[in-house]
């Protein structure tokens, strides 16, 4: 334990507040890395990224302090208009779930509320009838193709699927593979880049990265937040897939949009490119 010394300094307010879950401050040693801090605690490198703003998560500072949920999972804010019901799609999950973790006996949730979504639960309603999962829950706002475009109002080729969904909504690898790059990319904004075989999967206009290139990635682990950096008129993934150096539909490999937690197809009101 001499490497690991663990402050639990938040303990006992976090169990008073959400019953099963606390978050443990753990200081960075050195010659630590993130992989072996996240195996240590039994959760994903991206739940580390998630949870602090790490900027280089390949060089950590010994000394700084992180913080990591156990079990692990995400804190949701509740916001106006949330339901559990939507809340439980935006990590593609079931409301009983949530209502099980945060102790309510009810689906009443007020604004400001805190909910602790497990990490187990994250996924239980994934789509997976295709390779493919959708990444984001949201609303298709712009699709794969020709099209005019939202900011230069020009006819011009639309490379990926954007999917509109509020600034923080998470982001879930939509297929395995490893992470290729992560970072600024001009019209892209921040991005992530994952390689999976023949095929390179972009998730672009990020507000966070929870990934880092070299990191391995299954179905449904988190890459980042939704935001709308870059060129882009409002938060939304735009979602790539490219087979072998050439776009392709994104809708072709995804589960059918009917079967799936996608809002409606429409453009109002909804961010693009
Ligand atoms: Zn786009």
């Amino acid at each position: 334990m001499k490497r690991f010394s663990i402050l639990f300094s938040l303990f006992l307010l976090s169990v008073v507040i959400f019953g099963g879950y606390l978050t443990v401050s753990y200081v960075i040693q050195p010659g630590d890395n993130l992989y072996d801090i996240a195996k240590k605690f039994k959760v994903s490198p991206s739940t580390i990224l998630d949870w602090n703003n790490l900027s280089n998560p390949l060089k950590l500072k010994t000394g700084q302090q992180i913080v990591i949920p156990q079990p692990e999972g995400f804190i949701y804010t509740v916001k106006q208009g949330d339901s559990l019901y939507t809340i439980a799609r935006m990590f593609f999950t079931v409301v009983s779930d949530i209502m099980l973790a945060n102790e309510l006996s009810s689906d009443f949730i007020r604004p400001g509320q805190k909910l602790f979504i497990p990490q187990k639960s994250v996924g239980k309603a994934f789509n997976t009838e295709k390779g493919y999962i959708w990444p984001v829950y949201g609303v298709i706002s712009s699709p794969y193709g020709w099209r005019i475009h939202p900011v230069t109002k020009q006819m011009s080729f639309h490379s990926g699927l954007d999917i509109a969904a509020p600034e923080g909504t998470p982001i879930f690898s939509s297929t395995s593979g490893t992470v290729s790059f992560t970072g600024e990319k001009s019209g892209y904004g921040l991005m992530v880049e994952v390689k999976s075989g023949n095929n390179i999967i972009r998730y672009g206009h990020l507000s966070k990265i929870t990934v880092y290139v070299g990191q391995r990635v299954e179905r449904g682990t988190l890459v980042g937040r939704v935001g709308s950096t870059g060129v882009s008129t409002g938060p939304h993934l735009h979602f790539e897939v490219l087979a072998n150096s050439e776009t392709v539909n994104p809708l072709a490999l995804l589960p059918s949009s009917s079967k799936v937690y996608v809002l409606k197809e429409g453009v109002e009101a909804a961010g693009g490119e």
